[in-house]
């Protein structure tokens, strides 16, 4: 899901029109990117689901319901010799994870999943097996990693290929705009020592849920960090000017926005109030926000 506001080109609906064109990300360990159907302003071209390994291989977020896409998915794997050893769910969101229920049903493979997963938007039954701690699969001689990467949801893991340094980010990095942080499930504290995580990492590609594939991780980690900074900046600075509602912020901080991403934008300064209130910055009071002095 995505803090995007940028333009999105109007959906693509048709799923085997999707599927003729996977795309190779890398040789080995193998990556193939698909995108599922699902399009829209809070998806941008659609939720991408990777296939990592050549011959064994997981199968990381299998993306919205939609029963074409899963068998299409399903049709793919197998012309194509590929044991899945499970589905792997960066988090719980309705557009990444509950896709994995109908796909695990036809392959006979288990979901693997954050321990704290969101399952509200899973249909029942689903059964899924929480990742360990620092949990590792091994595929096509490199090891793929489980990275807790908490801010976008509670729930939210990434995945690491740490030979070939390759970062599957779910929701937490997107290729274009930047990621949704709305309280009460997203929070912006953790978000960015997720990021400064991520960072540290150096990851050589990034893979994301939505958008292009990233081939400079450090400058996308670095703007982020930044749009951040600046965003808070912006929030200061309105509020150094007199208490404000975050209603007042939305229309001061994203003057021109299609008003059908406002509540996106709300979330958005919710969540960078969050962040000043815990830091002490800001207090709140009758709805309004009032800088500390
Ligand atoms: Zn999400």
């Amino acid at each position: 899901m995505a803090d995007s506001f940028a333009s999105v080109e109007s959906p693509r609906m048709g799923v085997d029109d999707q599927l003729l064109r996977p795309e190779i990300l890398w040789d080995r360990p193998a990556v193939v990117m698909f995108t599922a159907p699902n399009a829209g302003p809070m998806t941008l071209e659609g939720t991408h689901t990777f296939i990592v390994g050549t011959t064994d291989c997981y199968v990381i977020d299998p993306g919205p319901v939609n029963h074409p896409y899963g068998r299409a998915l399903a049709d793919w794997l197998g012309s194509n010799g590929r044991a899945v050893q499970a589905l792997l769910l960066t988090h719980g969101h309705p557009d990444h994870a509950p896709g994995a229920t109908f796909l695990s049903h036809l392959l006979a493979v288990p979901i693997r999943a954050p321990a704290n997963l969101n399952r509200s938007y899973l249909p029942d039954p689903t059964e899924t097996v929480p990742f360990s701690e620092d949990e590792t699969f091994a595929v096509d001689g490199d090891r793929l990693r489980v990275i807790d990467t908490p801010g976008h949801s509670s729930d939210h893991v990434a995945f690491l290929m740490e030979g070939a340094g390759i970062l599957f980010s779910g929701d937490t990095i997107l290729g274009t705009g930047t990621s949704l942080v709305a309280p009460p499930d997203g929070d912006m504290v953790e978000y960015l020592k997720t990021l400064e995580a991520l960072r540290r990492l150096k990851a050589r590609l990034i893979a994301p849920g939505h958008g292009p594939i990233v081939v400079d991780p450090a400058r996308k980690i670095e703007e982020y960090l930044l749009h951040r900074r600046r965003r808070e900046e912006q929030i200061v600075e309105a509020l150094s000017r007199g208490p404000r509602t975050p209603a007042d912020l939305v229309a001061a901080l994203y003057a021109d926005i299609n008003p059908s991403l406002r509540t996106l934008a709300a979330g958005s300064v919710q969540g960078q109030l969050e962040k000043l209130v815990v830091e002490r910055r800001v207090v709140c009071l009758d709805g309004r926000y009032v800088l500390r002095e």
